[in-house]
This record gives structure tokens, C-alpha cells and sequence, in this order.
């Protein structure tokens, strides 16, 4: 399959170039930069054949394409890659507001293209062990989940993330979604209402660098998510609690070692133990799951619902954040 890269950004170099080559058939026929000039270096610098400013250039060399733009430009530019029929692999978060998302999602199904969300986080083996540990009834009825996602932003990633709103800057579109995301993968049930209170602690200029949420699921089950640019020793990681066991993944959140797998810690009436996971690279499996389900095999590993509703989640966080009030999560009808 050809692929097309829209957007000459750090998240395609460092992980889904890679991810995309992996896959056997697949290659990457063209990039575009809003700078023909970086088009081309970028082009250059990852082996492929073409850059271009010209999203129509692109899209008249590939069968699919990855957008990894600035969050403001994933809309217009799945729209564009829908019409002329190609499958689309989206960054998160899929766009500024649901509706866009929904309208994003609703023509790739209208076109009968395949439409994936690059959630990775439910690609890693650590999370997929704990997803069927929980579904299987494993750690008995859920009563509650923690997520603490404080991270220290790297240098390389700071720019539009922490002062461009206009961009999609802000942890909450960059982090909350992830962690929505991953929880509704383990729950499988989706946030009913959030409270929220958002801080800017040292890096934010213009947006939020920090926010606690606590969500309310249909099951009854309550949820605790802190995400965070500013923290430099936090760690982080997920605690699943049920009334048969807890589960708690120290650093499952971030990417880095866990790509051997890792381990997590189960606690029940007979103890603590370790269960351990499949390593592997999750671009990797997404790469796979998306081209797989491209061929007709399958579906991506995160679809576009999954996308819509990791956005609506963070949506309801700013506006009960903003408001100071209980905010229902509004799924744009999906
Ligand atoms: P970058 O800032 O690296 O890239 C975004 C855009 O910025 C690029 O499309 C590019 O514009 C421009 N740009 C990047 N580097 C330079 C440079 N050196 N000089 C000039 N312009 C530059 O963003 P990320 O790769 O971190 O994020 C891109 C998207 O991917 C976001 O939607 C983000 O939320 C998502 N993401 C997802 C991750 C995941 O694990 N799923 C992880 C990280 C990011 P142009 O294309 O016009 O040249």
C-alpha cells in the first residue's frame, strides 16, 4: 500500500515512518509541508522519493495517508484525503471540536474508506494484558481507575503545545485524550460526566499545563486522571480497582521501556504478583491493524469512533474546567 504523509512532524519521524515500513507492501510515496523547501529536506532525510506543499500532489501518489499536522489541520485536510478516496490514519486529537471530528469519521464511512485514531497507548502489550485481565472478570467489578500522566515535556515538543490554543495546544487535547482513550479500552463503557479544574504551573502560556479530572461511568465506577507538561519525577501509570483485585502498571503510560513488554502488579486474595506482557513496538501494531484493515482484514486497532469520543471526553474536561461545573460528555451522537 502507498502511503502518503501529511505533515513533516517529529511523531512521523520518530516513530510512524518506521511503524509504516514495518508492514510488509507498504511504502511511503510522498510528503507534505506547508514549506516545500522542509518538504523536500524531510523527504530527503527519511528516504522517500517526494515532498511537496501540494496536498493534491500527495493524494494523486497513495492509497492512504497519515496525517500528523498541528491539530487545527487534521480536519480539512481528512476531508480532502476522503474525497479523493484515500484511507486515513489520524493523529489524535482528531480535531478543535467534536462536530468536526463526527463530520470526519461520517465521510470516511460515507466513501467506504477506512478511518483509524494513532491511539498507541492501547497498542502496547502491557495494556492489551490488562484490557482482557478486565474484561475476563479477572479483578471482579470495577469500582474505580487512576491515571497520573504528569510528564515533563520534552524541549523538542514544547512550541505550539504549550502556547498556540489556535493549534490544539494545551495537555488536555495532548494527554487527556490518550488516557480517555486507554480507559474506555479497559472499561469498555465511556465517560458519562466530568468535573475538572485546569492549572498553569510554569510552562503553559495562554493554555492550561496541568488539569485533575474525575469521571463518572454508566457502571457506577469513578475515575481519576491527572495529566501534567511540568512534572519531571512523577512516573506515571494506571491503577484498575476492582472488588476482586487491583491492578496497578507503574509507568504504562509512557512508550519508552515498555516497548519490551514490561510487567504490572496484580493484588488479590492470594497476593501481589507480576503478570508480564508482550513487548513490541505499539506504532508498529497499529501500522499493522490499519494496513490490515485497509486490505479488508479487520479493523484498525482505534477507529474513529474511538477518536471521537477520546476528543469529547477532553472536550467536557475544558468546559467543566471553564464553567467550574458537573459536564455531561457529549458524544456528538456516535
Ligand atoms: P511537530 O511539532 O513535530 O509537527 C507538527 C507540525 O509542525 C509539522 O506538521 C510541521 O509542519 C511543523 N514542524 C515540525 N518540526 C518543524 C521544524 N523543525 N521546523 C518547522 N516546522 C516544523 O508535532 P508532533 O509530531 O509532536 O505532533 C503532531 C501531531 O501528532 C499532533 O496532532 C499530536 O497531537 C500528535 N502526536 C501523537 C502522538 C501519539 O503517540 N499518538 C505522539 C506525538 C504527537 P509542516 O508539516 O507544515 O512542515
Amino acid at each position: 500500500m502507498k502511503w502518503g504523509l501529511i505533515g513533516a512532524s517529529t511523531i512521523a519521524s520518530e516513530q510512524m515512518i518506521g511503524a509504516i515500513r514495518s508492514v510488509t507492501g507498504n511504502t511511503i510515496t510522498s510528503v507534505l509541508s506547508s514549506s516545500a523547501a522542509r518538504g523536500a529536506d524531510y523527504a530527503k532525510a527519511h528516504d522517500i522519493d517526494h515532498g511537496t506543499a501540494d496536498l493534491d500532489d500527495l493524494l494523486g501518489r497513495c492509497d492512504a495517508v497519515y496525517i500528523s499536522t498541528t491539530n487545527e489541520k487534521h480536519k480539512d485536510q481528512a476531508l480532502a484525503a476522503i474525497a479523493a478516496g484515500k484511507h486515513v490514519l489520524c493523529e489524535k486529537p482528531l480535531a478543535m471540536t467534536v462536530a468536526d471530528a463526527v463530520e470526519m469519521v461520517n465521510a470516511a464511512k460515507s466513501a467506504g474508506v477506512v478511518f483509524g485514531t494513532n491511539h498507541h497507548l492501547r497498542c502496547m502489550g502491557i495494556h492489551r494484558r490488562i484490557r482482557d485481565m478486565v474484561q475476563g472478570g479477572d479483578i471482579g467489578d470495577v469500582l474505580s481507575a487512576r491515571i497520573f500522566h504528569a510528564v515533563m515535556l520534552p524541549e523538542a515538543l514544547r512550541g505550539w503545545r504549550i502556547n498556540d490554543a489556535s493549534a490544539g495546544g494545551g495537555v488536555v487535547a495532548d494527554i487527556t485524550v490518550h488516557d480517555a482513550d486507554t480507559l474506555r479500552f479497559h472499561l469498555g463503557e465511556d465517560p458519562a460526566e466530568v468535573v475538572a479544574m485546569t492549572a498553569a504551573q510554569g510552562l503553559g502560556n495562554g493554555v492550561e499545563d496541568g488539569c485533575m479530572s474525575v469521571w463518572t461511568m454508566p457502571s457506577g465506577a469513578m475515575v481519576q486522571d491527572h495529566v501534567s507538561f511540568t512534572h519531571p519525577f512523577a512516573g506515571n501509570g494506571i491503577e484498575i480497582h476492582g472488588t476482586k483485585g487491583s491492578i496497578r502498571a507503574q509507568s504504562a503510560m509512557s512508550v519508552m521501556w515498555l516497548q519490551g513488554g514490561g510487567t504490572f502488579e496484580l493484588t488479590d486474595k492470594d497476593g501481589t504478583r507480576m503478570v508480564g506482557a508482550e513487548g513490541g513496538s505499539p506504532y508498529d501494531y497499529a501500522a499493522d491493524r490499519f494496513t490490515a484493515a485497509c486490505r479488508g482484514e479487520g479493523a484498525p486497532a482505534a477507529d474513529g469512533v474511538d477518536g471521537i469520543k477520546s476528543l469529547a471526553v477532553a472536550m467536557a474536561v475544558v468546559t467543566a474546567a471553564q464553567s467550574g461545573h458537573r459536564t455531561a460528555v457529549d458524544y456528538g451522537g456516535v
